[in-house]
């Protein structure tokens, strides 16, 4: 008879073993999605027996989290910007940053009717998802080029209850052709890491996330290019750009943004005190 804390104990000595950051962290964690309860109440349950299936499913979910599979693959979801949302490997997982990328438009744009929305290269549907449910009467238009993210997004956007608001796009945005339709808002949490960045990043993310929502195979600063060139044929005048961005790419992005019409340049700092936004205005 194995009791929660036997359980937990054990996973955590693998898990350390193997190398994983937080090991005891990632086995409560893991456990408490089994157990269906909150991490902490694991304290409550420590003389708990495990059931057969339990034991069963934390020993499967243990050994893939030792091999470096991300912890949100394993359970299949992620919180973001307080929602919940599905992940598949064919999606990156929502990153705490991006909920600041969200917070600058809902704290620009709250309470302001009838906007629409373009979010390119929308992955899960995080960002949208979460403009829809913050932004009442919002238009929203998201796009990306893989067919299995786009099939993850509509799933998010219908968890969350927004599927009305959001029109999901599989295209190559390059593509795409709005003729004289144009956007208020144009967001974007594009692929920003360098070929050489890419294989310095944690095994967790280069194992297992798409690389192709990661890199861009070249300098990190490609779809900058091509966003912001593109942005005069999708945005309003007056209308509004909020791009993500890597770290120490902020100079060469506010470069591009001037150079394609944009004043009213405004660059944000995450929690690590990283330029981790940038917006502008279009002219
Ligand atoms: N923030 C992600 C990471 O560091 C990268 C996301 C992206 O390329 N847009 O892994």
């Amino acid at each position: 008879m194995l009791t929660v804390l036997e359980s937990v104990k054990l996973s955590a000595d693998y898990l350390e073993k193997k190398g994983i950051e937080s090991p005891r962290l990632n086995a409560e964690l893991l456990l408490s999605e089994i157990l269906k309860c909150k991490r902490l109440d694991l304290y409550l349950k420590f003389d708990q027996p495990l059931k057969e299936h339990e034991i069963v499913k934390y020993r499967d979910w243990i050994s893939r989290r030792g091999k470096f599979e991300p912890l949100q693959y394993i359970t299949g979801k992620v919180e973001f910007f307080g929602l919940t949302f599905n992940v598949t490997p064919d999606v990156l997982i929502p990153r705490p940053e991006t909920e600041l990328l969200v917070e600058e438009i809902i704290k620009l744009f709250g309470g302001v009717g009838g906007l629409k929305i373009i979010d390119i290269g929308t992955g899960s549907g995080n960002i949208p998802v979460a403009l829809a449910k913050n932004l009442s009467d919002a238009e929203i238009t998201a796009v990306d080029v893989s067919e299995k993210a786009i099939t993850v997004a509509v799933e998010n956007s219908r968890l969350n209850g927004v599927e009305e608001k959001i029109e999901f796009i599989h295209s190559d945005f390059n593509q795409l052709d709005f003729g004289t339709d144009r956007f208020d808002i144009l967001v974007s949490n594009p692929p920003y890491i360098s070929a050489d960045e890419y294989p310095t990043l944690q095994t967790e993310i280069t194992k297992y996330e798409p690389s192709i929502a990661l890199t861009d195979a070249a300098d990190g600063l490609n779809f900058y290019r091509t966003i912001t060139a593109k942005s005069n044929a999708i945005l309003k005048t007056g209308g509004k750009i909020f791009l993500e961005l890597g770290q120490g790419q902020h100079d060469k992005v506010e470069v591009m943004l001037r150079q394609n019409n944009f004043s009213d340049i405004k660059i944000i700092k995450d929690y690590q005190q990283i330029e981790r936004v940038i917006t502008g205005e279009l002219k």
